[in-house]
Formats: C-alpha cells, structure tokens, sequence
C-alpha cells in the first residue's frame, strides 16, 4: 500500500465491477478509505470490500441508488459520520438503454439520464458544501468518447455523457478557487460487464477504431484517475481526459 492518499476519504459509485471496482482498489492501494457504492449486487460489493481489508486497507458498503437525491444525501451522511470527511468523489455509476431512435422508449431515455447524468449532480450536490468547507477536494466524472462523438443506438447515453462535461466544467468553475478540482474522464473501448454485453460484430468495428489495437483495462482507466485525485493534479480543473487508445484524437 502506498501514503499517496493517506487520511483522504473517497466516496466512489458504482464501485461493485468494472471500472467503478479497479477505481476502488487503486484509491485504496494508494491509502484512502473507500466507500463503496453500488445498486444491486452485494456479494460483488463484499468481494471488492474484502480485498481492501485484506490487503489493509479500510472499505465501507453504501448501497443506493445514485439517481434518488434524498438517498445519495443520507449515503454521504453516513461516510463523513463514519470518517469524518470526504476529498474524493468519483461519479462513477452508468447504465446503457441502447436502441435506435425509432425504437428508444421513453423510458430507456428517462433512466440514462437519471442515472448516468441526475446521478452525478446528485452526489455532487451532497459533498459541495463540505468540500468548500474543507478547502480541498477532488472530483471525476465518468463520461465515455460516446459523450463526444456520438454513437448510433447511443442517444440517451451520449446525451448523458456529453452533459456530464458541461457539468464538469460548470462545477469546476464554481470550485476552482476552494481547491476543489473537477475534471471528467472519457473512457472508449474497455473490457467490462458493460461491453461483454455487445455483439462480437459491434465489438469488431469498434476495435478498428482503436490505434492502440487493444481494448482498455479497467486498470488503464483508474490509473488516470488515481492521478487526478492526487496532490500533483492540483492544478488541473475542468478537464476531459480520454483514456482510450487513441480512438477520439
Ligand atoms: P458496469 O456495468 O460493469 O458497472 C456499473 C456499476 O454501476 C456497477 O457497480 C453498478 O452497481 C453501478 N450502478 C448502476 N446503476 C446504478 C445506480 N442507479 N446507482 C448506483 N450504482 C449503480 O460498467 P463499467 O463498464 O464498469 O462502466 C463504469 C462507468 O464507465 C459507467 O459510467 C460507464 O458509462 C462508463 N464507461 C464505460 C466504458 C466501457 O467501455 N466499459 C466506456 C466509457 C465509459
């Protein structure tokens, strides 16, 4: 374990798989107290809260739903009544709805946004005051190279990641001069539950569009994180980092 983030308190969402979970064990593995948060699975919450005890670390479950404001509040009351404090937040939570236009529901619009773009204002919202407060904090987004570009049977979901990043750059502009850093992390092609779920043609084209010609690592995605939480991106605010190979450049 290293020191990078000792007596720092990290709230990640989402953090049960994929890159919310790689997010977690790297925030730990550099010294935090992670709360984990996450929907539905709380065997695969336990696992990841093992392995950071286990490697002597400190984890703590906050199972919720990041689209209920009222739920998200009570989530971070808990965190600061247990640790006393919050400097990191990482809105990592999303969800797909994929459907062509002609076929999008109303509600497959109305859930990704909930989720992937209420959610972030939500938990956001919950730790503002606080970090303000404290003089210090960092925060990142999780959009997606979607967020830029666009993606056939993706609206709602880019809508959601594009509006992330205005966001961000909102917040970061609000925060700035507290010391509270914003910046979003746009991920392309990484190896998930999420992508596991596309087809092997959809999985095809997009490797084509990869320079780097591999798919992303969870890890890959959590090593850019672990730098913007830490003391050295002081400096660095409102920013939209691509961690994808090279597929939007
Ligand atoms: P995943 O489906 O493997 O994991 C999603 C996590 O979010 C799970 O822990 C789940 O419990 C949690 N979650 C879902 N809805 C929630 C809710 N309402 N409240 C709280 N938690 C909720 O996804 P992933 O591939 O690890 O993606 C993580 C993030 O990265 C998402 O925001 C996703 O949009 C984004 N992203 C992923 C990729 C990729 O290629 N996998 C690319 C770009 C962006």
């Amino acid at each position: 374990m290293s020191s990078k983030l000792s007596g720092k308190v990290a709230f990640v969402t989402g953090a049960s798989r994929g890159i919310g979970r790689a997010i977690a064990l790297r925030l730990a593995a550099d010294g935090a107290k992670v709360a984990l948060n996450f929907s539905s699975n709380v065997s695969k919450a336990e696992e990841v809260k093992a392995q950071i005890e286990a490697a002597g670390g400190a984890a703590m479950l906050v199972q919720g739903d990041v689209a209920k404001f009222e739920v998200v509040a009570e989530l971070i009351k808990k965190v600061v009544g247990a640790w006393g404090r919050l400097d990191i937040l990482i809105n990592n939570a999303g969800i797909t709805r994929d459907n062509l236009l002609i076929k999008m529901t109303e509600d497959d619009f109305d859930r990704v946004i909930s989720t992937n773009l209420k959610g972030v204002f939500n938990c956001t919202k919950a730790v503002t005051r606080l970090m303000m407060k404290q003089r210090g904090g960092r925060i990142v987004n999780m959009s997606s190279v979607v967020g830029l570009k666009g993606n056939i049977s993706q609206a709602n979901y880019a809508a959601a990641k594009a509006g992330i990043i205005g966001f961000t750059k909102s917040a970061a502009r609000e925060l700035a001069s507290r010391g509270v850093t914003v910046n979003a992390v746009t991920p392309g092609f990484i190896n998930t539950d999420m992508t596991a779920a596309l087809s092997e043609k959809v999985k095809e084209v997009m490797m084509q569009e990869i320079p780097a010609g591999r798919m992303g690592t969870p890890e890959d995605v959590a090593n850019a994180v672990a730098f913007l939480v830490s003391d050295e991106a002081a400096y660095i605010t409102g920013q939209v980092l691509s961690v994808d190979g090279g597929m939007v450049m």
